[in-house]
């Protein structure tokens, strides 16, 4: 148990008085994890945190979390230049595949598009071949499908 440095925290009505180790259920990948007192307190004192904001997500899970929001805004604005710089193109190629992976990126015209420009641009930069990857899963067919067997 920690003892909390009230006068840090950000309550309406209670403060909390002191912290502890506390047992959660993630809720993205329903694993359980520990919310630990010394994390609570870098939450209410140091960030500011609101005392009542919960922790609902295990330490894996935000990280994601956290790299798919980056991704998100990054391949929000990239998308939008008509010359991407090939630095720029790698960034959106990365963004790109990390959203596609998520679930959150589904427009294959898109990202067909995408995998052209990269390969006239950057065709050996790794995240090129993670991209037609990517792309190529969903097109192959499933094992012993159309091999007559
Ligand atoms: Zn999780």
């Amino acid at each position: 148990m920690l003892m909390a440095d009230t006068s840090k925290q950000n309550f309406n009505v209670f403060p909390r008085e002191c912290y502890v180790d506390m047992r959660k259920i993630c809720r993205s990948c329903q694993r359980p994890f520990i919310f630990f007192a010394a994390e609570q307190k870098h939450w209410f004192e140091v960030l500011q945190f609101y005392v009542d904001a919960d922790c609902v997500h295990c330490p894996e899970c935000r990280v994601q979390r956290i790299a798919a929001k980056r991704a998100c805004q990054r391949y929000s604005s990239l998308i939008l230049l008509a010359k991407p710089t090939p630095d720029e193109l790698q960034q959106l190629v990365d963004a790109s595949v990390l959203l596609h992976a998520q679930g959150t990126l589904k427009s294959r015209n898109r990202l067909g598009k995408l995998k052209n420009a990269a390969l006239r641009l950057i065709p050996d930069y790794p995240g090129t071949l993670a991209l037609i990857d990517a792309l190529g899963k969903k097109d192959a067919l499933p094992p012993n499908q159309g091999k007559g067997i």
